[in-house]
């Protein structure tokens, strides 16, 4: 093993022992929670590191390294995720190359991705971003519009919409972070109750997975914890 694969693997172990930890502090099943490697601004290399250790479904921000990263990694048969905002302009390269989308915060966007994926001959998974804090830089759907946008996504046939995603506060409070994770609790729990199947919470990341698990996250979405600081996050 080289040295950047031996402290991802390091990495890797410990992030699965504090999501145990996690768990079994609320009395949840470890197993109910996945974990999705977010892999960022780090080079195809480091992520060809993770995939030597079994990782193969990766998180990233921007359409532009996931093209880069598909083409360098081409011989792996890697699941690359968008969790960052998404411009209506990128539905092509998603609907190509993406496995799943959990930003899709708008009906523009899911007609975009829609008509692409339908001309590709493909279906995705989605998550439906929610904005449950007050900060103008986080993006999401107004949880007031979430009943209506939800009905809207039924005619949009390659979109398997799975559940819902946020992004909680950046709060040195824990019970302000943890009030986010809650609030997408409820609206799910709302959506479940109007006859929607939504299983999947992806919240809570390096710093306030905890949080998270306990408010019911079925996938959190680790960066920094496996992969180590970025330079420009
Ligand atoms: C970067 C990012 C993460 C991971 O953040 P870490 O704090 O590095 O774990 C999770 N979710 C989203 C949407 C991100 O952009």
């Amino acid at each position: 093993m080289s040295a950047d694969t031996t402290q991802l693997a390091a990495n890797w172990a410990q992030v699965r022992q504090r999501v145990a930890d996690a768990c079994r502090e609320v009395g949840r099943d470890p197993a109910s929670v996945n974990i999705l490697p977010v892999s960022k601004t780090f080079g195809a290399e480091t992520v060809r590191s993770a995939a030597s250790l079994g990782l193969h479904r990766f998180g990233e921000n921007k359409v532009q390294e996931i093209r880069d990263k598909a083409l360098a990694l081409a011989d792996l048969d890697l699941d690359w995720v968008v969790i960052g905002h998404l411009q209506t302009n990128k539905a092509k390269d998603v609907a190509r190359l993406a496995s799943e989308v959990q930003t899709l915060d708008r009906r523009e966007l899911a007609e975009a991705l829609h008509r692409r994926l339908e001309a590709e001959g493909r279906t995705i998974d989605v998550l439906v971003q929610v904005k449950t804090s007050p900060e103008p830089s986080k993006h999401g759907l107004p949880p007031d519009q979430l009943a209506d946008f939800l009905r809207s996504l039924k005619s949009f046939g390659s979109l398997r919409v799975g559940g819902l995603m946020t992004l909680a506060i950046n709060s040195p409070r824990p019970q302000e972070v943890r009030d986010c994770f809650r609030h997408l609790r409820e609206l799910r729990d709302r959506a479940e109750q109007d006859g929607h199947r939504l299983p999947r919470l992806s919240m809570g990341m390096s710093g306030d997975f905890a949080l998270a698990i306990a408010e019911g996250a079925t996938e959190i979405r680790i960066g920094t914890a496996i992969f180590g600081g970025r330079a420009n996050a």
